[in-house]
């Protein structure tokens, strides 16, 4: 007689990766408009092509019960979503003993005063909080919309709130390259991680990315004039590879699509508010999972879409940053959540 499995479920791709990571666009909407990420006159999905919050509900609940572990709330800005909160509460409660091990958020911390006590409340443990310069009038350039004050006045509303905080940064050729010591001394004097991002060719935006893109290569060097960095296994279940600088104690990330590529040890898929998962966020192909959910209240067909997609996870990505200024990919990052 075959006795019942016991095993967690579990997610494999054709490479063998066990896929446990799930990134949720909620929404493509935000309150800034990063240089690097938007166009000043971005247009946004039609309202009725987002699903609402009770479908971004189920889905994510229907990919934890076929083995997702970890689930993080992105956008465009998850926070300035109306309702986002009771999304939030429901999701924490697969946290204990319901098959979640962590629900996490990316925030450009506007929002954080009003909300960081009831995300603790919901389960949050821990949030990654962008923030590319500590100077205002930069800062102002930077976001185009955003008020660094109004971030900051977030951030300590976190820590109080019991919030472990990751500050990420893009490293932005000639805007903030000289200030990254500065911010990582900042962050880490804060208890803070920092970790850096190099710009990513996807989607169209109003400058040119040739001139944005700084290798964290350059940036580890130039740090490793005056720092001990010390490479260390410590893993979030992202794509940062640590290490720890001896003189400020704090941990420092870089995320390097561009000059390191990671895919062999990727975990994750992406959802956006639209209900469309992408297996990659370096390539175009996708898998909608709104029409399934939609035809029919039981799972089964979403779970068998989910089965499919993953079975189409490319091996990796290959970006490119050149000076004919076609993003290698055309959708935002807003879109497809970063
Ligand atoms: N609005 C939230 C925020 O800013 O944290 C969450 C969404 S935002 C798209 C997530 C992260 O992607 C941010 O840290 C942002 O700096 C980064 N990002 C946006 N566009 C990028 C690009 N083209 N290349 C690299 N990182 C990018
Ligand atoms: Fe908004 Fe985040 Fe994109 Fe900035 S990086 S425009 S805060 S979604």
């Amino acid at each position: 007689m075959t006795q019942p499995s016991t095993a967690s479920p579990s997610i494999i791709d054709p490479f063998g990766r066990m896929v446990e990571y799930l990134r949720v666009s909620v929404t493509d909407r935000c309150d800034f408009r990063c240089v690097y990420c938007m166009a000043e006159d971005m247009t946004f999905l039609p309202k009725k092509e987002l699903l609402t919050l009770e479908e971004l509900e189920r889905l994510c609940a229907v990919f934890v019960e076929k083995g997702v572990r970890k689930l993080r709330l992105t956008g465009g800005e998850p926070l300035v979503r109306r309702g986002v909160m009771g999304l939030i509460r429901n999701l924490g409660k697969m946290l204990d003993g319901g098959g979640l091990d962590e629900l996490t958020l990316t925030t450009n911390g506007s929002q954080l005063a009003r909300y960081s006590g009831e995300l603790v409340d919901a389960g949050v443990r821990r949030i990654n909080v962008s923030i590319d310069t500590l100077d205002e009038e930069k800062f102002a350039r930077i976001t185009r919309w955003g008020r660094l004050p109004q971030v900051m006045a977030g951030l300590e509303s976190a820590r109080k709130a019991g919030l472990a905080i990751k500050i990420n940064a893009v490293a932005l050729k000639g805007v903030n390259e000289h200030e990254i010591e500065d911010m990582m001394k900042w962050a880490h004097g804060q208890g803070f991680d920092f970790t850096l991002i190099e710009t990513m060719p996807l989607g169209e935006i109003d400058e040119d990315r040739t001139d944005q893109y700084l290798p964290l290569s350059t940036v580890r060097s130039r740090l490793e004039e005056k720092y001990s960095l010390l490479d260390i296994p410590y893993k979030t279940g992202g794509p940062a590879r640590y290490v720890k600088v001896s003189e400020t104690g704090g941990r420092l990330g870089f995320i390097t699509p561009m000059t390191h590529n990671f895919c062999e040890s990727c975990n994750r898929v992406r959802l956006t508010c639209t209900g469309t998962l992408y297996m990659c966020l370096g390539q175009d192909d996708a898998a909608d999972l709104r029409a399934p959910l939609r035809q029919s209240e039981a799972n089964d067909l979403v779970s068998q879409a989910i089965d499919e997609a993953i079975a189409r996870k490319p091996k990796g990505h290959d970006f490119i940053i050149g000076r004919d200024s076609t993003p290698s990919v055309s959708r935002h990052m807003s879109t497809t959540g970063g």
